[in-house]
């Protein structure tokens, strides 16, 4: 089966053909600076076929750069399929689906109207990838279906006492102001994976899982459902991250705003593009530059760092409390993949809740799945590549295979 998984920014967008059964990537791009000239750059998994680097394909709109991406696929030279008829379906990541999405669904005008209705939760990232679906519809046209994931759906199953705002009622009931949460694809993906390497059903499982990127997120997984995340009703919620706030006190921005003459949308502005840990060191929104400086003795990289272990390390303490205890820990994303150290800060100190010190050689280990749990070790810590885009795939997969 080959399933197209696109990923649609609103002048950019990621694509990779997969197939969800044997999990083969076959290809995988991007389309970028759509609506200005266009840079198209296509990777096939094939050996003997040629790739192509950010080369110039105008793209006025979006439907020139899903027509480069099927261009290069089927292309007799370097395509990796014979003909377009070869995919089977396509699958969208949706940023927010609102109260209306628990679950992927196949995308119908009837659906798209509640995708659209949850633009105003996400307005930069949701009138973007409904742009990108209906490209899709317009260059391969009805026939080839086509499913939405949604970043919110796996949270959910929150319950209203975690997703709840302690602020006047009627803003949920009016407005539906409320803990969405994101990531929820890759939450997803690596909890199922936790439980197959624990060889236990998720039904019988608590899991805290830490996606930790340029943008982090932490989920309380228990019996495979999330009942909590860090991010909220936008992706500023919760941990500090690259250049994202997180958590903080609102009289904050009121003072700055009121101090420093700055109106809401320059607010917004440096809450989502020039806080987080580059606002702390000064230095970058990459732990990788971050780590660098603070080798060189740069106390605020360093302090940047430490800000962000010690709340990834709360959040852990306040979802076991909220779980009633913890089976496994998930470290995923870039950071959480790649960081060494980082998840040795993140475990320090949690022997009184059953966490060993982790394994030093295996917690050196890269690029795949991992259990890194120090011995005698009652929660198990393990490292989890994820895969939000084979998740998608095998969704798509299996609401096609039903129609
Ligand atoms: P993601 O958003 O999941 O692609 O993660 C990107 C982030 O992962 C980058 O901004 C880096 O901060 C971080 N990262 C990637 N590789 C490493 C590494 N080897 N050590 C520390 N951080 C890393």
């Amino acid at each position: 089966m080959n399933i197209l998984v696109i990923n649609a920014g609103s002048s950019s967008l990621k694509y990779q053909l997969l197939d969800p059964e044997t999990g083969v990537l076959k290809a995988k791009g991007l389309c970028e600076r759509i609506g200005i000239d266009g840079k198209f750059t296509y990777k096939p998994a094939v050996e003997g076929k040629a790739p192509q680097n950010a080369v110039d394909i105008p793209m006025p709109t979006h439907s020139e750069a899903i027509q480069a991406v099927l261009n290069a696929l089927v292309d007799p030279e370097n395509g990796v399929l014979s003909s377009m008829s070869e995919i089977d379906a396509v699958g969208h990541r949706v940023v927010h689906g609102g109260e209306s999405f628990a679950a992927s669904a196949l995308i119908t005008p009837d659906m798209m109207k509640a995708v659209e209705a949850c633009n105003p939760l996400a307005p930069l990232h949701n009138p973007a990838n409904i742009i990108g679906i209906n490209a899709c519809t317009a260059v391969l046209g009805e026939d080839v279906p086509q499913v939405a994931v949604f970043d919110t759906a796996f949270h959910q199953t929150m319950p209203e006492v975690a997703y709840m705002y302690a602020i006047p009622y009627e803003y949920y009931e009016n407005d539906k102001l409320r803990r969405y949460g994101f990531h929820g694809t890759s939450h997803r993906f690596v909890s199922a994976r936790a439980a197959a390497m624990l060889g236990k059903p998720i039904e019988e499982l608590k899991i805290i899982t830490c996606h930790l990127g340029n943008g982090s997120s932490i989920c309380a997984v228990q019996n495979g459902k999330s009942v909590d995340t860090s991010m909220g009703l936008t992706p500023l919620a919760g941990l500090p991250m690259g250049t994202r706030s997180g958590d903080m006190d609102a009289g904050v921005m009121e003072y700055i705003m009121n101090k420093y003459d700055v109106d809401m949308k320059g607010m917004m502005n440096i809450l989502n593009k020039k806080s987080g840990v580059a606002g702390v060191s000064g230095v970058s929104s990459d732990f990788r530059d971050l780590d660098a400086a603070d080798a060189a003795g740069n106390h605020r990289a360093a302090l940047a760092k430490q800000m962000f272990c010690y709340d990834v390390k709360k959040y852990i303490g306040s979802y076991a409390a909220a779980m009633g205890g913890v089976d496994a820990i998930v470290f995923t994303a870039g950071v959480g993949e790649n960081s060494p150290a980082l998840r040795t800060e993140m475990t320090s100190g949690l022997e009184f809740m059953g966490v060993a010190p982790i394994d030093q050689e295996k917690n050196q280990l890269r690029g795949s799945e991992v259990d890194i749990s120090g011995e005698g070790s009652q929660v198990r810590v393990l490292v989890i590549p994820t895969n939000e885009e084979l998740m998608i795939a095998m969704d798509t997969a299996e609401i096609v295979k039903a129609l």
